[in-house]
């Protein structure tokens, strides 16, 4: 399994909105993007079944890490639209407008993670502390 698909599995397992489910034969988690809640599926080895990506929620511009509290899923339509508002300088008013609203929604959502993706979520935790700020395999 790919660090970029550990990630995914570490950022559903912490998503309140991602539930277990099936498609077709294959299980699968669906929750909801960051930005517009609409329905994105996960296989269970991490793969997007519908368009899923990641968003840094503080931009990786700007330093924003893989933290799992900076990360969530969006569409990608949805991470498109929040990249253009990354461009913009730091101390913007409006890109912090934007980021504090995305850290309130994925706070709310935050869980525990459920026992058969407990282990990514560590991973993920330890992986941010060996690489420092920046992955670039995202
Ligand atoms: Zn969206």
């Amino acid at each position: 399994m790919t660090a970029k698909r550990r990630r995914v599995l570490a950022i559903v397992a912490t998503d309140s909105t991602f539930e277990r489910s099936r498609h077709g034969t294959q299980a699968v988690w669906v929750g909801a993007c960051i930005h517009c809640r609409s329905p994105l599926t996960i296989a269970a080895d991490g793969r997007p079944v519908s368009q899923a990506t990641i968003e840094h929620i503080w931009p990786q511009r700007h330093g924003g890490d893989n933290t799992l509290t900076n990360l969530a899923l969006a569409c990608g339509v949805c991470n498109r639209g929040k990249s253009r508002h990354d461009t913009r300088p730091k101390n913007d008013p409006r890109l912090a407008e934007i980021v504090a609203e995305l850290r309130r929604r994925r706070s709310e959502r935050w869980r525990d993670p459920p026992d058969e993706l407990a282990t990514h979520v560590t991973w993920a935790i330890r992986a941010v502390e060996g690489e420092g700020d920046n992955d670039p395999e995202v």
